[in-house]
């Protein structure tokens, strides 16, 4: 029996018993921010078993997904070196929540392994809690357990509660006897010793107490059953096999990778070690990808990066070449998808994403792994055991090198690795980036309205027709929860009404705002709220007089406020298809916020989006509102809208009814919030911004409808004042920056040489230069100078350093441009006037040229000409 058989003949068992079959949720458990990824079958039905929560059945049964990474025992290390440590796994489970109870959970327990499974009775040992006579007795009576094969154990092994208060419960396991041969000796025994022999396969769990804080437990009205087995246990033990990597869960992918790296399996302890890793962990991958988890440096993406770099270190050490996991990923989806569809929908995307992370990791594999041989050898010269936590700390945080490959590599040299200092680091560092990890961020409303959820509570919701509603006021609560019946002026607090159109926050929708008026006060609503599926609550300020229990009221929700929600709502189904249709059909939602100013859209894409995917994007879902679509809500059950295609949304929990809203040809999604009637009413969409928000997960924000026209009001202000600032029209804009740019990037090319030729003329003394001709002070000399312009600085500089004389510069500016420039004091003028004298000057260097007595300038084309210029003029002064 496979275990695919063993997974299929459990579902139907239950379901023969009057259980339905619910689907395992995501690994990331979207309700529990405590609880980094989902470990047990109950997880899902946690409100349910608190009460807070009611669905249309009372019986479920489950193939879970679950993954388990360190804890105290620090599961990770022991991971593939030992027979039954995993990180994802399995667990098959029966759920009771207030229907049967103990009798029951063990017929069933005991039919479906000794008549479904046909395991051998005598082989089957139970285990109940020390008080827990009723279930001893049961276990004798109901499956004819003899009572010398029911051992009864302690609080610790035996009691069960999900934490410090709320329901709790003694637990009864079976265990099969896998044969004395597999015992640890004479002490070999049931509660008394760690080893394999009584292999523990299901554990019933009897919730039937409420634990107060101050530790005292009442009954359970409605006790409750959860149930698990682990499904590689129960496979190892019906397909006869000593190690759960022995079965055909894992032989299948182990086979895979020892051709992969040409090695086999079961010659060599350590290649069985890899081989085991990179099974477990290529499992864990392979399902945490579509579950959208992505690697990253803290929380759930860390223990992603963690098990992809273990198995691919292991990978090498076995000789495999390049990225692999990818390879050995792909496999467990060929193996799995049959029962879990989603893993072949996101394999694409699970490739890339792996793919780019061990080739990340290969990069920085090599050095880290230098720098901690180096470390290890200058310990070892000082004989030092223990690899401080600051190198591995280090190492993690520059090289991206999980603790367990340092601890791995210390151990083959008879080190330790300081783990404590380890984890302070990580801890001090956790503070510096705590808000990174906020969890899934949704409200915990249950608990402030516990009361009014365990009477069963609930209000209609008429929001879906109508933004006004008479009603009346059911309840009052503080803001804590206590229930009152009166709330005064000025006072925040909760109303419950008996009916409302008002929709509370729910499935990424804000919620509504707005007004509540009753005879005697009114109140301004501050947000709505949704603590159960059927129960709206609205946070109130009372605005005037008091709001009274049982009055009558009138709800009526902010309508440009709604109206503007629903825009942004119905666009984000458009963009969700219109990005699926661009980028492909990885590109799922990964989460969403409406409200009235905005929308947000995430969604799963390694790439940042090109400025044609954009505009492409934005076209799509423009046309769908030009050709304003009318946008149809219809309820149906689940398996209909299945049928007919409709996307689920990711990790969300859905009753057996669901509302569907559907742009015909466009969109067919699961969604409970509030709709335009046609896609028309959203007026225009525009993409206002897109970023990446983790690895592999992109964020698009956008406008719509009024909202719209705002972003583009401001971006044509915008262009109109750069526009007047450069004297252009919009069209011109890009040319006119264009050609300023190229101005500025010639102007600094300009003013570097000027600079350097400047700092050359600065070296030099030209008034010793100067010589007495003729009882007349001449200096004639040739200068370095880009042009005109700086010749005549030159000339001003050296003209207020003298009283009386001439001054002849010539310069040659490259090209065949000389320029000359002639100074005459005023004392002068009666003997020699610039104007005049420039004119021979000039001629020697192919020029000509003319000025005032005092100052003349010419330009000249004949560079040889220089020096005879520069002659000419102590010529003319000679005479
Ligand atoms: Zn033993
Ligand atoms: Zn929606």
């Amino acid at each position: 029996m496979n275990a695919a058989d063993i997974r299929k003949k459990f579902l139907e068992y239950f379901e023969k018993k009057n259980h339905t079959i619910v689907e395992s949720s995501p690994m990331t458990p979207k309700d529990d921010p405590t609880l980094l990824f989902t470990n047990a079958g109950m997880v899902q039905f946690k409100k349910l078993f608190l009460g807070q929560e009611k669905r249309d059945y009372s019986r479920a049964t489950t193939s879970q997904k679950c993954l388990r990474v360190g804890g105290k025992h620090n599961d990770l290390e022991n991971v593939g070196r030992t027979a039954r440590h995993h990180t994802f796994f399995e667990m098959l489970g029966n759920f009771s929540f207030g229907d049967y109870f103990k009798e029951d959970a063990i017929k069933f327990c005991w039919e479906f392994l000794t008549e479904e499974l046909k395991l051998d009775k005598e082989r089957l040992y139970i285990t109940i809690y020390k008080d827990d006579d009723e279930a001893g007795e049961l276990w004798k009576t109901v499956a004819g357990v003899p009572a010398e094969r029911i051992f009864k154990l302690g609080e610790k092994d035996n009691f069960w509660s999900m934490g410090d208060t709320g329901p709790c419960g003694p637990c009864s396991e079976v265990h099969f006897d896998q044969g004395e041969h597999v015992g640890c000796g004479p002490d070999c025994g049931i509660g008394k010793c760690d080893c394999d022999r009584y292999l523990e396969i299901w554990n019933l769990v009897f919730m039937q107490y409420d634990q107060a804080e101050d530790g005292t437990r009442s009954d359970l009205p409605r006790p409750s059953i959860d149930t698990g087995m682990g499904l590689e246990r129960i496979a190892a033990v019906c397909q006869g096999v000593a190690s759960n990597y022995e079965t055909d869960l894992f032989q299948s992918i182990i086979q895979y990778t020892a051709d992969l790296a040409g090695v086999k399996y079961r010659e060599n302890e350590e290649i069985d070690t890899a081989l085991q890793v990179i099974a477990d962990h290529s499992r864990a991958i392979a399902f945490l990808i579509p579950d959208q988890v992505l690697p990253s440096n803290e929380g759930r993406g860390y223990i992603l990066r963690r098990l992809i770099r273990r198995a691919y270190r292991f990978g090498k050490l076995m000789g495999l070449e390049g990225s692999f996991l990818w390879k050995t990923a792909s496999k467990v989806v060929e193996d799995m998808a049959d029962h879990y569809p989603e893993l072949k929908e996101s394999e694409d995307f699970m490739i890339k994403v792996v793919k780019g992370e061990e080739e990340g990791f290969a990069k920085t594999l090599d050095k880290g792994l230098e720098m901690l041989e180096d470390e290890l050898t200058e310990l070892k010269k000082t004989g030092v055991a223990i690899v401080p936590g600051e190198t591995t700390f280090k190492l993690y945080d520059t090289y991206g090198f999980p603790i367990d490959i340092v601890r791995d590599i210390a151990e083959k040299q008879d080190m330790d690795v300081d783990e404590p200092e380890f984890e302070a680091l990580m801890q001090e560092q956790k503070t510096r980036s705590k808000a990174a990890w906020k969890g899934s961020g949704e409200k915990d409303v249950a608990s402030i309205f516990q009361t009014l959820l365990e009477q069963d509570v609930t209000c209609e919701f008429s929001g879906y027709e109508t933004m006004i509603e008479q009603s009346e006021i059911a309840y009052l609560l503080e803001m804590d929860g206590t229930v009152v019946d009166t709330l005064l002026e000025g006072s925040t607090g909760w109303l419950v009404a008996k009916t409302t159109p008002f929709y509370g926050e729910s499935g990424g929708q804000l919620g509504d705002t707005g007004e509540i008026a009753a005879s005697s006060g009114k109140a301004i609503v501050l947000d709505s709220v949704k603590p159960s599926q059927k129960l709206t609550a609205h946070k109130i300020t009372v605005a005037e007089g008091d709001m009274k229990t049982g009055e009558s009221c009138f709800l009526n929700v902010d309508r440009s406020q709604r109206l503007a929600t629903m825009r942004n709502h119905t666009i984000t189904h458009l963009l969700h298809a219109a990005l699926q249709t661009v980028l492909g059909d990885h590109a799922k939602q990964a989460g969403s916020l409406v409200g009235p100013d905005r929308l947000r859209f995430d969604f799963m894409h390694i790439q940042s989006l090109t400025d044609e995917e954009i505009a492409q994007v934005e076209a799509i879902v423009n046309q769908n509102v030009l050709d304003a679509i009318p946008v149809e809500r219809n309820v149906m059950s689940i398996e209909e809208a299945q049928s007919k295609g409709a996307t689920a949304l990711f990790g969300e929990k859905y009753g057996d009814t669901v509302s569907i809203i559907e742009v015909p040809g466009v969109s067919m999604e699961f969604c409970g919030g509030t709709h335009l009637d046609n896609t028309g009413i959203a007026g225009s969409f525009v993409i206002t911004s897109e970023a990446g928000v983790a690895a592999g997960v992109r964020r698009i924000e956008a406008a719509t409808g009024g909202n719209a026209t705002q972003y583009l009001n401001d971006r044509r202000t915008a262009v109109a004042e750069a526009g007047a600032m450069l004297k252009a029209q919009p069209a011109e804009l890009p040319g006119k920056v264009k050609a300023l740019q190229q101005q500025v990037k010639d102007m600094a090319k300009e003013m570097k040489s000027l600079q350097a030729k400047l700092a050359s003329g600065a070296g030099r003394d030209m008034l010793s230069e100067l010589e007495e001709i003729n009882g007349v002070k001449v200096l004639a000399v040739e200068l370095e100078a880009p042009n005109m312009g700086v010749m005549l600085e030159q000339m001003d500089a050296l003209r207020s350093k003298i009283d009386s004389g001439i001054i002849c510069l010539v310069a040659n500016h490259g090209d065949g441009k000389v320029s000359v420039a002639l100074a005459v004091t005023k004392d002068l003028h009666d003997r020699f006037k610039a104007g005049d004298l420039i004119k021979p000057v000039a001629g020697e260097v192919g020029g000509g040229g003319g000025g005032r007595p005092d100052m003349a300038r010419a330009g000249g084309s004949d560079a040889s000409g220089i020096p005879n210029a520069l002659a000419k003029i102590k010529e003319l002064v000679a005479g």
